[in-house]
């Protein structure tokens, strides 16, 4: 089980962020990067790009750090983009790609695609994701729209990567107070689609919490990419306790 927390443009202060990590290694003396007194959990932080190097210095002993994007080309003129072989030559584990908030500033799926290509070349591991936009009814539509993003997507990427991840994420789920996360059979409906014609690990985000994360655990899922909840200390020691057990 592999719990990515991904804290978006958060905290506003590098010493904020260190007092988050400062209290899940003190709250719970048993969190190393992998527990395996029962189930093995995974940890995995996904910081704003400045916070990275601090950080990864400092707590690299208990949690895996990746970056929230990376651009499709090495080097260039290209101002502003972080290249995946810097990453990779800095010591980035892992990069989410393609998420929905990333799409609403314009990124396209094309080029998600390169960047995926791009990631896996230098040997990073990616976290892809993916999703409908709003929410459709019929399980026709969803499979559809899904389906059709994931062509573009995935398109050139060997099916053997083993360093590829995806992460299914509907966009109206996504720190959502109003329609609230996939309920726990809508996602087992997409499993089933998404186990008959994939092989990649594959992860939920939406609204993940405490509260909530204990029914999708009974899914065939790998883990789980959770952006509000990881904010706050006592909910990822509560999400981190009960996803052990
Ligand atoms: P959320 O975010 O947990 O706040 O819905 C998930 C994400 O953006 O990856």
């Amino acid at each position: 089980m592999i719990l990515v927390f991904n804290w978006k443009m958060n905290p506003e202060k590098l010493s904020d962020a260190e007092a988050i990590l400062d209290f899940l290694r003190f709250a719970q003396d048993k969190l190393k990067k992998t527990c395996t007194e029962t189930q093995s959990v995974e940890v995995w932080f996904a910081p704003p790009n400045l916070y990275f190097e601090p950080l990864r210095k400092k707590y690299n002993e208990f949690f895996d750090f990746g970056l929230q994007n990376t651009f499709y080309e090495q080097s260039g003129a290209f101002t502003g983009e972080i290249s995946p072989k810097m990453a990779k030559n800095i010591g980035v584990e892992f990069v989410i790609l393609g998420h929905s908030e990333r799409k609403k500033l314009g990124e396209s799926l094309e080029d998600i695609n390169k960047k995926v290509l791009a990631s896996l070349e230098v040997g990073l591991r990616v976290i892809l994701c993916f999703g409908e936009n709003v929410k459709l009814k019929s399980r026709e539509n969803i499979i559809f729209e899904i389906k059709s993003q994931l062509k573009i997507l995935l398109q050139d990427v060997p099916i053997n990567s083993e360093n590829l991840y995806l992460a299914y994420e509907p966009a109206w789920a996504i720190s959502s107070q109003e329609i609230g996360p996939s309920s726990t059979e809508e996602l087992k409906t997409f499993l089933d689609w998404y186990w008959q014609n994939y092989k990649f690990p594959i992860f939920y985000g939406g609204s993940v919490d405490s509260s909530n994360i204990e029914n999708y655990l009974t899914l065939k899922l790998n883990g789980f990419l959770i952006g509000s909840a990881s904010l706050k200390p006592e909910e990822i020691t509560k999400i981190l306790n009960i996803a052990s057990k």
